[in-house]
């Protein structure tokens, strides 16, 4: 079975631990990733809203990005052959033929935009192809998720149109993990393509704001987009620690119920989560494989663990005819 996983934070990783894509100790290298059986997957650029001391300098969000940036073209470039960066569905077909798993950039939050509408156009011509538009504070674009409702009800800010706008005009993924309910109506209101929540699971198994309402996972599919299960324990189960392949199955079962069969995909967090896991790291994600195998038809395990991501993708890339 072939895997397609929409989000882990495994660069930051990288360039906080001076370690390699190719072999580390984390949750995803590429021994792992070719041991999991990967097709695709979206690596974040996952910018720390408050910027990251480095050298005895404070790089904002921006200047992270392009440092992030360097390292992730070093990492391709020295692991071609294995890996490649990703811009289109035809590249992804070519990298399949080939045997080497397609890497997609995204970047998670926004705020690296400044409110500089320019600067989408930038992160798309430097190979970004889905933008987390929050992560956990308030940013250019709009507000993050919250346990108080008068914050989560918060909507888009007029830049955030803006950029929403933009991303579509030039065939960028929207992705709503980590946006406020607010802000996804809005996404829902105006958006003409699929959008995700590259990394969330169902409110109604776990009460937490970073999951998503029952409406919300139907919009999602009203709109083609795909909902990408996260692995992390609190999102699966009030007051977890411990991730077991169980926790992950009940999210996808109750997600397929409520959104339907084109609506679920894989949304590890790996790099980003630091809960005990049954699945230790990437290259045991076919534990999780066998586990849907058992409870659903070929057809169905693969539109989750691949089918259904890469229908977003080839929705959602490429310019819109007027450009
Ligand atoms: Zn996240």
């Amino acid at each position: 079975m072939k895997l397609f996983d929409l989000h882990c934070d495994t660069l930051l990783r990288c360039y906080l631990e001076n370690c390699g894509l190719c072999r580390n100790d984390g949750h995803l290298d590429l021994e792992k990733m070719e041991r999991g059986g990967a097709l695709a997957q979206c690596f974040a650029i996952f910018l720390p809203f408050e910027g990251l001391l480095r050298d005895g300098r404070r790089l904002r969000p921006y200047e992270l990005f392009q440092d992030i940036h360097r390292l992730y073209e070093r990492e391709m470039e020295q692991n071609a052959g294995r890996i490649a960066p990703t811009r289109t569905l035809q590249e992804l077909k070519a990298h399949q033929a080939a045997g080497v798993i397609s890497s997609v950039l995204t970047v998670e939050d926004g705020a690296l935009l400044e409110g500089r509408l320019e600067r989408v156009k930038e992160l798309y011509e430097k190979g970004v192809r889905m933008l987390t538009l929050t992560w956990n504070y308030d940013n250019c674009i709009g507000s993050p998720n919250s346990a108080k409702p008068v914050e989560h009800a918060k909507g888009l800010k007029l830049f955030g149109f803006q950029v929403l706008e933009e991303m579509e005009r030039l065939g960028m993924v929207v992705d709503v993990s980590h946006l406020s309910e607010g802000g996804f109506w809005d996404v829902a209101r105006v958006s003409r393509k699929p959008f995700v929540a590259s990394h969330s699971c169902a409110r109604a198994l776990c009460d937490h704001p970073r999951n998503l309402t029952d409406a919300q996972l139907r919009a999602l599919a009203d709109h083609g987009g795909v909902v990408g299960v996260n692995y992390n324990a609190e999102f699966l189960r009030c007051n977890s620690k411990r991730t077991c392949v169980d926790d992950i199955l009940r999210h996808v079962e109750y997600m397929l119920q409520v959104a339907g069969s084109d609506a679920v995909a894989l949304g590890s967090d790996f790099d980003g989560i630091t809960c005990e896991l049954e699945l230790a790291d990437y290259g045991e994600t076919g534990k999780l494989v066998q586990a849907l195998a058992h409870r659903y038809p070929d057809f169905l395990v693969e539109k989750i663990c691949c089918q259904n991501a890469l229908r977003v993708l080839k929705d959602c890339l490429g310019r819109r005819n007027d450009q």
